[in-house]
């Protein structure tokens, strides 16, 4: 990835936005959490796997990976539509959720993603808000983010699954999160990780830099829709300030 990248591709956002890239500057980064900030994907994973395996649900433990976004209500239902032909209800939704999420904390404690407090650390530097936005309700993994990222992350700038109706790739989180911040779409940087979460902050009107960071291809993000595709957290630290602008 080099500067003339990002400049032809912050010059065809602003063009479809019609906004002088010359002035384009995002005053807030939207940020995702799992496999953005946090190396957790792979034991989600496993855990949904043994959970679909529990329950005699033919399943792969990489479509996963592909779901990732999604609240686990939609990922249950998705699962319950395909094996049995009907969803279940959301208590039981939110019962399964939760032995799934049980099976997630009893796995060891997964490290942060390589690059990740560098990159917060540059967006705290440049006084750029930064608003979670994330499809989990793992609590363990919520709870960390102030230990893995002090000052990251104000605790009144976080939207969960439990403040959406509708997860990702549906625009609403990342539209959430902007009003939270007190942003428009275009003042708007949303950083991702996987297929679904790229849908949504590009259906929310938002720049979206994605960042492979797991088994899913990068070409999976471009065809998603983001507008730059980093090979690993720490090359998107190293190009940001490019992206934010001034430099
Ligand atoms: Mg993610």
């Amino acid at each position: 990835m080099t500067r003339d990248d990002i400049e032809i591709a912050v010059g065809e956002y602003c063009r479809r936005m019609g906004t002088d890239p010359r002035e384009w500057r995002p005053k807030a980064a939207l940020i995702d959490m799992d496999g953005t900030l946090i190396d957790s994907m792979r034991n989600h994973t496993a855990a949904w796997k043994r959970l679909s395996d529990e329950l005699g649900m033919e399943a792969s433990r990489e479509e996963f990976y592909l779901y990732e976004g999604m609240t686990g209500r939609a990922t249950i239902r998705l699962l319950y539509r395909r094996a049995r032909g009907y969803e279940p209800s959301d208590a039981e939704c939110d019962e399964l959720y939760a032995r799934k999420a049980s099976y997630f904390n009893e796995m060891p404690r997964v490290g942060v993603i390589p690059g990740a407090a560098r990159m917060l650390r540059l967006l705290i530097g440049r006084g750029v808000t930064r608003v979670l936005v994330t499809g989990s309700r793992q609590l363990s993994n919520l709870d960390r983010l102030d230990d893995d990222f002090p000052g990251a992350f104000p605790h009144d700038l976080r939207i969960t699954a439990a403040d959406v109706s509708q997860g990702k790739p549906h625009p609403e989180p990342y539209l959430k999160g902007m009003a939270l911040g007190g942003v428009s779409p275009v003042e708007s940087l949303v950083i991702e990780n996987a297929p679904l979460g790229v849908e949504s902050g590009k259906a929310s009107g938002a720049f979206v830099t994605a960042v492979t960071t797991g088994p899913v291809p990068p070409e999976a993000l471009s065809e998603a829709g983001a507008d730059l595709v980093f090979g690993s957290m720490e090359e998107l630290a190293d190009m940001l300030p490019v992206i934010l602008g001034g430099e």
